[in-house]
């Protein structure tokens, strides 16, 4: 997430090194957001430890370690700190300015789910040239996923049943990986689940998961009228579940989503 908005800030503003003030303020909240459950992540950790990286990808100003070695807050926030990409990396970002986008769809690939992309190039600030980079993304993926994971499950959300369709096909309805592709996650059926747009951004956020039970989980985090509105009607609740058992959502990907994904607490 750092590195995303060090690349932002290079790409819109030209700015090398980073103020610790800045990257806090935006990058904090967006640890909490997108970054795992009880992540007592702060920014120091990866403004510090990146530097430490055999790749030699990042620099920071001289500091002081506290006790657990690393960058104190206090030190940070007192000094307003700078760090940035290494002056190799630089020269190569400034040389070559469409890296900027293929380093950042590969970070985008690597730790978070397509459905969250864009919210997160938003909240950095980074806007991709889109033509070229959009169809490196759509050639890895299997084209017959989607169709496949839909008919699984009669073309209806299977937290909401939502099944809206337009001259015959299915509208803001999607096939969510269970176990992110990034990570490994097949395009089998058994790794999907047909969901609306919001469910779907849901479970990716970890606002909602499901459990070995096929039953819906909603994270206590999630707040709101319609968080109590979630939570009421489909908390602890089965899913729809597929046409046949064969292609029911898989233990080892519900297993991953709770794990690596859900914001809560499963059984
Ligand atoms: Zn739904």
């Amino acid at each position: 997430m750092l590195l995303l908005y060090a690349l932002a800030q290079f790409k819109n503003e030209k700015i090398e090194r980073i103020a610790f003030n800045d990257a806090e303020s935006v990058v904090g909240p967006l640890i909490q957001t997108y970054g795992p459950f009880n992540s007592t992540t702060s920014v120091t950790y990866p403004y510090a430890r990146l530097a430490n990286d055999k790749s030699e990808i990042w620099w920071i100003e001289e500091h002081e370690k506290n006790a657990s070695d690393d960058l104190s807050l206090t030190e940070a926030r007192n000094r307003n700190l700078k760090a940035g990409f290494s002056d190799d990396v630089l020269r190569h970002l400034r040389d070559n300015p469409k890296l900027i986008d293929l380093v950042a769809i590969n970070l985008l690939e690597r730790h978070f789910p397509p459905s969250l992309h864009p919210d997160i190039l938003d909240a950095v600030g980074l806007y991709l040239g889109q033509d070229e980079i959009e169809n490196v993304i759509r050639k890895k993926r299997d084209p017959r996923f989607r169709s496949i994971v839909l008919a699984a499950y009669y073309e209806q959300c299977a937290v909401c049943k939502y099944d809206i369709k337009m001259n015959g096909a299915a509208v803001a309805l999607e096939a969510a990986h269970i176990q992110m592709h990034s990570a490994g996650g097949p395009d089998e059926v058994t790794n999907g689940l047909a969901l609306c747009v919001i469910h779907h951004k849901l479970f990716d956020l970890g606002a909602m998961s499901v459990d070995k039970d096929m039953n819906v989980r909603v994270s206590e985090r999630v707040v709101g009228d319609w968080g109590r509105k979630l939570n009421d009607e489909f908390h602890e609740r089965p899913i729809a579940l597929p046409r046949s058992t064969s292609m029911e959502p898989a233990p080892e990907y519900i297993h991953w989503h709770n794990e690596k994904i859900f914001k809560g607490f499963v059984r």
